[in-house]
Order: C-alpha cells, then sequence, then structure tokens
C-alpha cells in the first residue's frame, strides 16, 4: 500500500509571523462570533486561549479572561500576580488591554464592567462550571452560550504553522514506535513497557506525556485500556498507543500493533483487513466530502472483510492544540472536509476477552489531497522471541 507521507522536509520554511498569525485568528474568530449571533467571547485558560493569543496561561481558580468582542478592542482580565507572565507572552504584542485585579477585589464585577450591553455572548467549552455560573451571575440580562461550535470550526481548519507543527510531533512520535519492538519481550509487565516510553516521549521532545497504552493479548480488546501489571506472554499481540504534547502545545498520537512472535492465521486474517481499512479511511479524505463518509468507507472495509461487529468506536478525531478536537470522522458528522483539516484514521478490532488491533495515523488534508504526518510501517510488527 502506498502510503502518502507528509515529510517535516516538504514543507516551506515558516516565515510566517507568529504574531501576525495570532492576529489573523483573532479576526476570524471575530467574523464566526457575529456570524453565530454572539456579541462576544468570553475565554478562559485551555487550549482556546492559546489559540487566539499564544498565551498558554495556568488553569487557576482566579479569574483570567479574554473578551473578544466582535468589535472594539480585547480585553484580558487577568490577577495581578499574573499580569506580568500574560504581557511576556504573545498577548504583550497583540492589540490587547490587560485589566488586572488585585487578591481582594471581585473580578466578576470586572467582567460586568467590560462586557457592559453585551446581549448574547459565549464561554469557551473548558470554561470551569464555577466560573461560567458566575459570568451567568455578572450577566444577569445576557444569554450565555457555549462557544464549541464557534471556535471548534475555526481551529479545526489548521494554518501552514500548525501543520508543520502536526508533522514535527508526527515525527517525534514515529520515532518512539521505531523503538517499542525493542522494549517488548515475554515476562516483562505493561507497566514496565510503559514507563520506558514514558521516557521515550519526552527525549523526542515532547514536554508532557498525554497517554501510554499498551494492550497485551485480551487487554487489547479495551480501547483505551492504558497500563497494567499484565505481563506479556509468547505469541500474542499488543496494541501500542501513544501521544504527547510538543513545547509549543500541538499533540502527537499513533498506534501501532506488534506480534510478539506468532498470533496465528486467524488474528493475521483479521489484521490484513484492518491494514485495508485503514489505507481506505486515508485515501478517503478528499475536500467536498463528509466527515460521516470517511467514517463509512473505512467501516465498510472492515464489514467487507468480516470484523466491522468488531470496531466498536468512530474512525477518528481531529488534533491539535488537544488532542481530540473538531473534525471528528463519526457517522453522525455531516460536516464537510476542508484542505487545513487534521484528524486521526485508526480503525481497529476488539475481541472481548481475546485480543485487539488498531492502527492510527493523524492525516492532513491539504491542496494535493490527504497526507500522513506519521510515517512508521502499518504491517504488523513482528518481533522474534
Ligand atoms: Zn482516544
Ligand atoms: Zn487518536
Ligand atoms: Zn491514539
Amino acid at each position: 500500500v502506498g502510503v502518502n507521507v507528509l515529510n517535516v522536509t516538504d514543507l516551506a520554511p515558516d516565515t510566517s509571523d507568529h504574531i501576525s498569525a495570532l492576529q489573523v485568528r483573532v479576526d476570524r474568530a471575530r467574523v464566526a462570533t457575529a456570524a453565530a449571533g454572539l456579541d462576544a467571547l468570553l475565554v478562559s485558560p485551555g487550549p482556546d486561549l492559546r489559540y487566539l493569543t499564544g498565551y498558554d496561561a495556568i488553569p487557576l481558580e482566579r479569574l483570567t479572561l479574554l473578551v473578544l468582542p466582535v468589535a472594539g478592542p480585547l480585553t484580558l482580565i487577568a490577577p495581578h500576580l499574573e499580569q506580568a507572565a500574560a504581557l511576556a507572552s504573545p498577548v504583550g504584542a497583540l492589540d490587547v488591554r490587560v485589566r488586572d485585579w488585585h487578591e481582594t477585589q471581585d473580578p466578576y464585577a470586572l467582567v460586568t464592567e467590560v462586557v457592559g450591553s453585551a446581549r448574547t455572548v459565549a464561554v469557551d467549552d473548558h470554561m470551569w462550571a464555577v466560573k461560567a455560573l458566575r459570568i451567568v451571575d455578572a450577566l444577569p440580562h445576557a444569554n450565555v452560550r457555549a462557544a464549541g461550535s464557534v471556535l471548534g470550526r475555526l481551529r479545526a481548519i489548521k494554518d501552514a504553522a500548525e501543520i508543520e507543527s502536526l508533522a514535527r510531533a508526527g515525527a517525534a512520535i514515529d520515532s518512539v514506535h521505531a523503538q517499542v519492538a525493542g522494549l517488548l519481550r515475554p515476562g516483562r509487565t505493561e507497566r514496565e513497557v510503559g514507563r520506558d516510553i514514558s521516557e521515550l516521549i519526552l527525549a523526542a521532545g515532547h514536554v508532557r506525556v498525554d497517554f501510554v497504552i499498551v494492550g497485551s493479548g485480551p487487554n487489547g480488546a479495551s480501547p483505551h485500556h492504558e497500563l497494567s501489571d499484565r505481563v506479556l506472554l509468547p505469541n500474542e499481540p499488543v496494541v501500542v498507543d501513544i501521544g504527547g504534547t510538543m513545547p509549543d502545545g500541538y499533540c502527537s498520537d499513533s498506534t501501532r500493533t506488534y506480534a510478539l512472535g506468532d498470533v496465528g492465521d486467524e488474528y493475521r486474517g483479521y489484521y490484513a483487513t484492518l491494514l485495508a481499512s485503514q489505507a481506505a479511511g486515508v485515501a478517503a479524505g478528499q475536500v467536498g466530502i463528509a466527515c460521516a463518509d470517511v467514517d463509512a468507507i473505512t467501516r465498510n472495509v472492515m464489514i467487507a472483510g468480516g470484523v466491522g461487529e468488531y470496531f466498536i468506536h468512530r474512525t477518528g478525531h481531529g488534533i491539535g492544540l488537544e488532542t481530540h478536537e473538531d473534525p471528528y470522522i463519526v457517522e453522525s458528522n455531516a460536516a464537510i472536509m476542508e484542505v487545513g483539516m487534521a484528524y486521526s484514521v485508526e480503525p481497529g478490532f476488539y475481541l472481548s476477552g481475546r485480543f485487539g488491533a488498531r492502527i492510527e495515523d493523524i492525516v492532513v488534508l491539504t491542496d494535493d489531497g490527504p497526507k500522513s504526518v506519521n510515517h512508521t510501517p502499518h504491517e504488523l510488527v513482528v518481533v522474534d522471541l
């Protein structure tokens, strides 16, 4: 199967200025906010704030809040002790007014003052409930909604710098998978292997390990099984799904399935179908197709191969500043694919009590079609005993 890969070296050098890229995002967010019938977005620390302003604020109980109106200046309400950190971030170079508040002040009074007469506002999906509820109280005449449908759609379309970031994250996690076979030996536990993998994820350039799944034998039948003290046995498959966050905030996520010795004809037969399904899913990505259709194309190969009933989850999820974000590649998602979307294609089969398998790549939809940021081979990686 020819794999259409996106190499870090294929990408043009990043000449675009980070600040101007952020300015473009803010401008797009204003347009989308107005189009959604909203007067302002209220964004607390998390991936949405980092996306819009480059500010990777610590999520604390004290209120930090970006007020992004459809017109007029942006305001960042921030605790006085966080002001220096905020101004040291790209916020300092963007056209953002910082309104700081001191320990004994009520920051929600500032929300009332800054948001003023807005009738309809939206808060980011990750906002702590306690903050969202206090904002509702601070704006008694406003209709407060969730901003996910506005910001999710913007963040789903990656710009050139983001695609480069995802390619770097893909190369980093590929370098880990290239070393996993050497860690798998009968007699080691999943947890021992997982600890080694975590170290490799950090050594590969990630700043955070987001998850390490080592699903040996029957544990592979649980898609989000993480680690246990189960000992790896000869002649069984091991599902390894790993990911981390890079210094710029972008995430990696890749699954390969390994075979410790001979896993048998039945398993290899199912795996051949899975290989074809994953390749079909990657190739299915094109501008104008619905996310649901990519799921159907991937799933139909599994159904035709007799393993459709064992493919118990959606085909994939978007990825960027979060491991799971828009667009979701699922039967219920009629959203149309556009250039710049980045998402996983990760079919699997799971036979409860017996075994599982999954193959997962991150795919970017480019002008030249779908390109994987992951390069390691998709075939079952057989570890000779
Ligand atoms: Zn997941
Ligand atoms: Zn995934
Ligand atoms: Zn994964």
